[in-house]
């Protein structure tokens, strides 16, 4: 796979769903989640190991594997997620006290999902820097 692009070595465009893809597959309905939010476009649902009171994902429906491979093929998409995490953050209740967007990114960057994904994490005091 492209680390760019996200599409393969001939040039072709990522595919929209990728079957052994965790977060295509909750996505797909295949794999259940308690989904917070559905924009058409974007999946929202709780993270299952939640590492603050609010912990919510925020995915695009169409696959992209990281946030690099999203910006290029669709900038405008990722703007979509963005404001979709802040949205996200609005109905938990977290915007005026402060939240923390994470975008995880390849294997140093501590992504394990290779789907591209926003964390949202609120209500608690978050420390810096990161682990
Ligand atoms: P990352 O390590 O940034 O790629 O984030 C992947 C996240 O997916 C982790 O925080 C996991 O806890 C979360 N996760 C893994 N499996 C599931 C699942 N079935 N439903 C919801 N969240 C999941
Ligand atoms: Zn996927």
């Amino acid at each position: 796979m492209d680390a760019l692009t996200g599409g393969d070595a001939t040039g072709a465009p990522p595919a929209a769903f990728v079957p052994d893809c965790l977060f295509c597959r909750i996505v797909a309905g295949e794999i259940p989640a308690d989904v917070v939010r559905d924009s058409g476009r974007t999946l929202a649902f709780r993270d299952i190991s939640p590492q603050a009171p609010t912990h919510v994902l925020v995915v695009t429906k169409d696959h992209h594997a990281n946030t690099a491979a999203l910006t290029a093929a669709n900038p405008e998409l990722a703007s979509v997620l963005l404001a979709e995490a802040v949205a996200v953050a609005v109905m938990e209740g977290v915007a005026e006290s402060g939240y923390r967007l994470v975008l995880n990114t390849g294997s140093q960057g501590g992504q394990t999902v290779d789907h591209v994904h926003v964390h949202v994490l609120g209500g608690r005091h978050m420390t810096w820097p990161p682990g």
